[in-house]
């Protein structure tokens, strides 16, 4: 399939931010989009670049009421003289259409999606920041259309992709950050949907989360539904603990999502020679360790932050110190190492890194 443009007409065009240390995160889009429906008679057809603008959407559109809906997130970055760089993207494809098949939602072709992001970001490359660790955010999604009411699988779907530019996790360098333990809350259940990017998986997490802002905690820390015992995920990021000299997070059993960032600091660490388990660990371990002096290290890790180092956490109504609360030596590392490959600054042992312009 042959993938049409229409530009937007250059006095539509938006201004592009002028100041690049004000970026944030997911405010600005960019000036074009790219669009796909799908229908059970014709399945994916017409896909286009055009002009972004608001989606006309049916009042029963059945995204809106049975909450068929899956999204991905990566970013393009650029590099030094210019070079933009995709990071592992076949990864975010492969697990869209993971996510799709687990909500009957239809399949897009690995080849045409890649056509489609690399198409799209070098017809917007002039979006693309450039300060260190700035980068442009896309945002793949696919919403069920059909407008009918009925749960049942639809049989209309729009695919598309935007966006934005992004700026720096970490303007004034490392701040660890405070999680909050729940037991009363869960994000996902065995033979859940809990291993795909799946709106409703958020929406079911904002309650907790805002009971954890309340208190002082920038995160929850997930834990399994069935015991309320072992560590699953952070937030939106997968979660790491040092302990001694291993390097720990749960295993991929279908309730935590499979980060590609996770999969990248697990093949790091363990190609430096760190001691790396997925394996369930319990609360009573992390506090044992913590208690014994042994936890060293703990952070986040996901596409937006790369890694995320957590100072405090609180569990059954006491805040606990994690190392020396500051970041720790392993998690600088992975933070320095991801970083450098994913601008093209540095040896890419295990071809990650993925040029689409010079
Ligand atoms: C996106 C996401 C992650 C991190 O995945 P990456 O591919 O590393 O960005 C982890 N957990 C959840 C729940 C997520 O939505």
């Amino acid at each position: 399939m042959e993938i049409k443009t229409i530009q937007a007409p250059t006095e539509k065009r938006k201004a592009k931010p002028a100041d690049e240390s004000t970026l944030g995160f997911g405010k600005i889009f960019t000036d074009h989009f790219f669009t796909m429906p799908w229908h059970s008679d014709r399945g994916w057809h017409d896909p286009l670049i055009e002009p972004y603008r608001p989606l006309q959407l049916d009042p029963t559109a059945m995204c809106l009421h049975y909450g068929q809906e899956i999204f991905e997130g990566m970013k393009a970055y650029r590099g030094k003289g210019g070079a933009l760089f995709l990071f592992r993207p076949l990864e975010n494809i492969r697990r869209m259409n993971v996510s799709a098949e687990r909500l009957c939602m239809p399949r897009i072709d690995e080849g045409l999606f890649l056509e489609a992001l690399k198409k799209l970001i070098l017809l917007e490359k002039e979006w693309i920041p450039r300060g260190g660790g700035t980068s442009l955010y896309i945002r793949p999604t696919m919403i069920a259309t059909e407008p009918a009411l009925g749960v049942h699988p639809a049989n209309e779907y729009l695919f598309f992709i935007i966006l934005g530019p992004v700026g720096t996790y970490y303007p004034e360098g490392f701040s660890p950050t405070k999680i909050y333990v729940t037991e009363d809350y869960v994000r996902a259940v065995p033979g859940g949907t809990g291993y795909c990017k799946a709106g409703g998986n958020y929406a079911a997490s904002l309650y907790a989360g805002e009971l954890a802002k309340g208190m002082g905690y920038t995160q929850v820390l997930w834990l399994d539904a069935i015991e309320r015992k072992y560590v699953e995920e952070v937030g939106t990021s997968n979660m790491f603990f040092v302990i001694g000299d291993e390097l720990i997070t749960a295993p991929l059993t279908g309730t935590i999502l499979p980060g590609v960032t996770r999969d990248s600091v697990i093949r790091l660490a363990k190609s430096w020679g760190v001691t790396v388990s997925e394996r369930r660990l319990s609360m009573d371990e992390v506090m044992a360790a913590i208690g014994g002096g042994a936890l060293r290290e703990a952070f986040a890790s996901g596409t937006a932050a790369i890694v995320s180092p957590v100072g405090q956490i609180y569990y059954r109504g006491k805040e606990h110190l994690i190392g020396s609360g500051k970041t720790g030596p392993l998690t600088e590392r992975l933070y320095n190492e991801i970083l450098q490959i994913q601008y093209g600054m540095k040896d890419d042992p295990f071809g990650w890194s993925m040029k689409i312009a010079d």
